[in-house]
């Protein structure tokens, strides 16, 4: 076994079922997730459109590609056809050019409404309260391309754990609240992305179905 398999066996190991791992790829090689294909990961998550792409070209069909950065909306098409899931949808403007090009390639493509519940300023996402009135108006209904399928969320880059786990709290009672009341009878709205290298224990404690873990297997990123 590799490194990089031995890496992601050990995680693996520590997740329970409900919770799906994105082996987050970005800035290392082809190389390194075949070895990850190898062992029997099929979930990667990319950040870069033009990265992503190069990669998509040369690595295994059955691979499912997520898009777990921020998307430039005249990105969109490039993905639009094979992307599994796109995780950090932060505006209307955004979601309605997924929509629109899911339309073109005949498809409904999953994605989640980023929260931004971080005490930061840079990080991107809607506030609760923004994303509870985008919801309320309906707007989204008539989205045919895309599929609201749950909510994305990256916690402030802090050692306070309280202060992370408050924050994961945060998002897994904020989709509830969306859940209930716009999405009870649907079930594709199922999804609740949280958890990083240096955080994945406590969201899995706080409900997340997806961590993305990216340094913990492949180690550090060469910028
Ligand atoms: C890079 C990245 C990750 C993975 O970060 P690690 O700390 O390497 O696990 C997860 N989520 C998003 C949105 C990222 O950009």
């Amino acid at each position: 076994m590799t490194k990089i398999q031995k890496a992601l066996h050990e995680i693996i190991q520590e997740l329970p079922p409900q919770t799906g791992l994105v082996a987050v790829s970005k800035f290392h090689t082809a190389e390194s997730i075949q070895e990850a294909y190898d062992a029997g990961q099929r979930i990667f998550g990319e950040s870069y459109v033009k990265e992503l792409q190069q990669k998509h070209e040369i690595l295994p069909a059955d691979i499912e590609w997520h898009f777990i950065g921020h998307l430039q909306t005249n990105k969109v098409k490039y993905i639009a056809p094979y992307i599994s899931l796109i995780h950090a949808v932060d505006t209307p403007k955004l979601l309605n050019e997924i929509s629109k090009q899911g339309i073109k390639c005949g498809r409904q493509i999953p994605c989640l409404l980023e929260l931004h519940v971080a005490k930061e300023e840079t990080k991107y996402g809607f506030t609760p309260q923004e994303c509870m009135d985008y919801l309320a108006s309906g707007e989204w209904k008539n989205l045919k391309g895309a599929l609201i399928s749950g909510i994305m969320c990256m916690a402030s880059n802090v050692d306070n754990r309280e202060q992370i786990a408050h924050e994961f709290e945060e998002a897994y009672q904020f989709f509830h609240q969306v859940k209930d009341r716009f999405f009870h009878d649907n079930d594709s709205f199922c999804i609740r992305s949280w958890g990083m290298s240096d955080d994945y224990p406590i969201a899995i404690e706080h409900g997340s179905t997806f961590v993305r873990i990216g340094t913990r297997i492949f180690g550090q990123r060469l910028y």
